[in-house]
């Protein structure tokens, strides 16, 4: 295959332009171009005013390939392709008697239990929560009714924390080995949109991402994998420093010496349990601050000018930072294009907010996190778990602030930067549910994180026109940006540093910040598993010559 890369061409091009753009720039004979795939398909909005169109990266096939290469030898933008295919690293033989146990079915959990089961290992997969149907029964009911259910929520349940989200698949993270593609690709089988393999910031959607995810969740059965939900673990068996299992709520024991813990960030008993067990693990960054909102046409027009709301482009985003004068950085996070602010605690008598969207992005707001980065050797040195002791504290004042009955903290921009507390709605209007409280947010976050905040809004102001209009508003509190601890292990077998046989994966590993990182990390981990199980298996003893 030959790469074609930066093919310009206006956004309302007609479905054939591309073909013919692809003859004409490697002046080709129509009957010369065999076929092509779209790669990748962006475009640039950074130049105000200028026209956007959609630049392609696309892969082609002809008759003979070395004759094109060569004849554009000198040209960097036509190239041979890539091999982007995943290749297994293993097959479990077929007598293998230990089974592998993977704890946690957020994204990470799920992509490591359908490698290991595509290679033959049928792993256990052991959730806390339950199933996307009745999952998504009981995060309603806490937006609806204000009831929670500790452990079936936003955060816990098959689909892990990324079930109710905006269903971003973009990362930064470097993917040398296209795992990352092959993340799409069982989301495209599992009934994802097929565009997702090309567009440059891909996105299910959370209603989409449901079905998705309980089709994967059949794939891992069919393929001798075993899921079982509401199966909490409790406690680590560790002998001499080896993983031997694990226990249940129940009290069940389940036996094996290789368990992924793929637990995400907000499993925050069970770090306590590894910390007890011993299993080395350390603070690490993490932010906290508020969810905004503004009504995404103004996001449309401050980024996207005349093409503001074009079928072709969608809802626009944006990322800002701003470096406070009190040394913080302020960022804004998980930005949802036309979703909604949603409440995302697991844990009764806490507020947390985040976001999500459909794959529409078609409701009246934009929202994202604007949130202040906290450094466990500034702001809490030598405690593991200090991070989340924080998160607690903040979650239970929000709590209290937004009235006991799981509505949030909120206050106007323009009052917060004037400091006075909020006492009627602008034209924003809140999309958190159960709902809001309007008041005064200063009480709910460390003081350096609220006049951080206050630094940057402005300054935000400047780079996207309204950003920091009065009636715009801050929802509290957004603690739950990543984890704030990681177990940490080795790079190479991808175990913990002090017990072998774990194995930490996923965001609670440090390794993901979101849904496409935290796949890729499930199949690294599955191929580690899977490498140490099949060198842990006693030599096939050779039986060549014993025989007359
Ligand atoms: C509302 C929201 C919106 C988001 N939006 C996006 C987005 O648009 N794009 C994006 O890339 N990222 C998004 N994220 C972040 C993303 O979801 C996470 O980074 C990702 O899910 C991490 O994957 P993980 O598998 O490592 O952990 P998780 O998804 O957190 O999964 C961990 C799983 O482990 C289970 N578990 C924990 N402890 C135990 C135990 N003791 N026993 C058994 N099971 C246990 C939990 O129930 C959970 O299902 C969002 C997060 C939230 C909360």
């Amino acid at each position: 295959m030959i790469r074609v890369t930066e093919l310009a061409l206006p956004l309302d091009h007609p479905e054939d332009a591309l073909r013919a753009a692809l003859l004409q720039r490697l002046q080709l004979r129509d009957a010369d171009l065999l076929h092509f795939t779209v790669f990748k398909r962006s475009y640039d909005a950074r130049k105000k005013n200028s026209e956007i169109k959609f630049v392609y990266i696309i892969d082609l096939a002809v008759p003979d390939e070395a004759a094109v290469l060569e004849r554009f030898a000198n040209d960097t933008h036509v190239r041979p392709a890539p091999d982007t295919a995943y290749y297994p690293v293993a097959e479990a033989p077929a007598n293998l008697s230990e089974r592998p146990i993977v704890v946690g079915l957020g994204p990470c959990g799920l992509f490591a239990a359908l490698l290991l089961a595509q290679m033959g290992f049928r792993p256990i997969v052991l959730e806390r929560g339950k199933d996307v149907r009745r999952r998504t029964k009981d995060t309603w009911a806490l937006w609806r009714k204000k009831q929670l259910s500790p452990e079936s929520n936003v955060q816990f349940g098959e689909g892990g924390a990324g079930l109710f989200s905006d269903g971003k698949l973009y990362s930064q993270i470097k993917d040398p080995k296209f795992y990352g593609r092959k993340v799409m690709a069982e989301f495209v089988k599992a009934g994802a949109p097929e565009e997702i393999l090309f567009v440059s910031k891909p996105h299910i959607g959370t209603f989409r991402l449901t079905g998705v995810v309980s089709r994967m969740r059949d794939e891992i059965i069919n393929l001798g994998g075993e899921i079982r939900f509401q199966q909490k673990v409790t406690d680590l068996l560790v002998e001499n420093g080896q993983v031997q299992g694990v226990e249940l709520a129940s009290g069940e024991q389940l036996r094996s010496r290789h368990v992924v813990m793929a637990l995400g960030h907000s499993a925050r008993e069970t770090f306590r349990m590894l910390h007890r067990r011993g299993v080395f693990l350390e603070a690490k960054p993490f932010a906290i601050g508020f969810r905004i909102e503004h009504p995404q046409g103004l996001i449309d027009h401050a980024r996207l000018g005349k093409y503001a709301g074009h079928p072709a482009l969608g809802a626009a985003d944006y990322k800002l930072v701003y470096h406070a004068s009190n040394g913080r950085a302020v960022y804004s996070f998980c930005m949802c294009p036309g979703g909604t602010v949603v409440a995302a605690t697991s844990e009764p008598g806490r507020v947390v907010t985040n976001g999500m969207s459909q794959y529409s992005r078609n409701e009246r707001n934009a929202n994202s996190g604007i949130v202040v980065n906290i450094e466990p050797e500034q702001d809490f040195p030598g405690d593991p778990l200090a991070g989340v002791e924080l998160q607690e504290q903040l979650e239970a004042q929000a709590y209290v602030l937004g009235g006991s009955d799981y509505c949030a903290p909120a206050q106007l921009v323009g009052d917060f930067i004037a400091g006075q507390p909020s006492e009627k709605l602008g034209e924003v209007e809140p999309s958190y549910k159960p709902g809001i409280r309007l008041g005064d947010l200063a009480p709910s976050l460390p003081a350096y994180a609220i006049e951080a905040i206050r630094e940057a809004l402005p300054a935000f102001g400047r780079q996207i026109r309204g950003f920091d209009r009065a009636d715009a508003l801050l929802t509290g509190v957004d603690t739950r940006t990543s984890s704030p601890v990681r177990l940490t292990r080795d790079r190479e077998r991808l175990q913990s540093l002090n017990t072998r046989g774990l194995y930490p994966a996923g965001e609670v590993a440090g390794y993901a910040g979101g849904i496409l990182s935290a796949g890729v990390d499930g199949i690294k981990v599955a191929e580690a598993v899977a490498r140490a199980m099949l060198a842990d298996l006693p030599p096939i003893a050779d039986t060549r010559g014993t025989q007359s």
